[in-house]
């Protein structure tokens, strides 16, 4: 599966593409020579609103997709497009780290999560290195159905 590697204006875009089960890092903090090595040595396929960063990752062989428009929607269309997700790993990656999360037992999140929130849900999902629980809340509703409505 492709992985991605998003530039600083795409802090939005890259935590959608978590959602969708993507592999993808955030440049936060980096310069352009650091993006672009950063790019080529994990063979991520960078996101760039900087036509300047995009023109260079193209001389250098890098794989890059421009998104000059910052509309969310257009942005996911245009990157989906060209990379569909994979219905089965929807939700399957933390949104704050990229880091894969895991399944774990609802006894374990007792006193952890709000008890509303324990009482009406049987899964959960967890980041360890975020100490972020996940739950099939409203909040996932909604980013299925927004997830289901850009891949139409
Ligand atoms: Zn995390």
């Amino acid at each position: 599966m492709v992985r991605f590697l998003a530039d600083e204006m795409l802090g939005t875009v890259a935590k959608w593409l978590r959602i969708l089960g993507f592999d993808t890092e955030y440049a936060r903090d980096m310069e352009d020579d650091e993006i672009l090595s950063k790019a080529e040595e994990e063979d991520r396929v960078l996101l760039t609103r900087d036509t300047e960063l995009f023109d260079r990752a193209k001389k250098r062989g890098i794989s890059a997709i421009y998104l000059p428009h910052a509309e969310l929607d257009r942005d996911m269309k245009e990157i989906i497009s060209v990379y569909p997700p994979e219905k089965e790993r929807f939700m399957s990656r933390c949104t704050l780290c990229n880091s894969e999360i895991v399944e774990i037992s609802k006894k374990d999140v007792r006193g952890r999560v709000p008890e509303g929130v324990y009482e009406r849900q049987d899964r959960f999902w967890y980041c360890e290195r975020c100490d972020k629980i996940y739950w099939e809340g409203s909040h996932w509703e909604m980013m299925r159905s927004f997830a289901e409505e850009i891949q139409e």
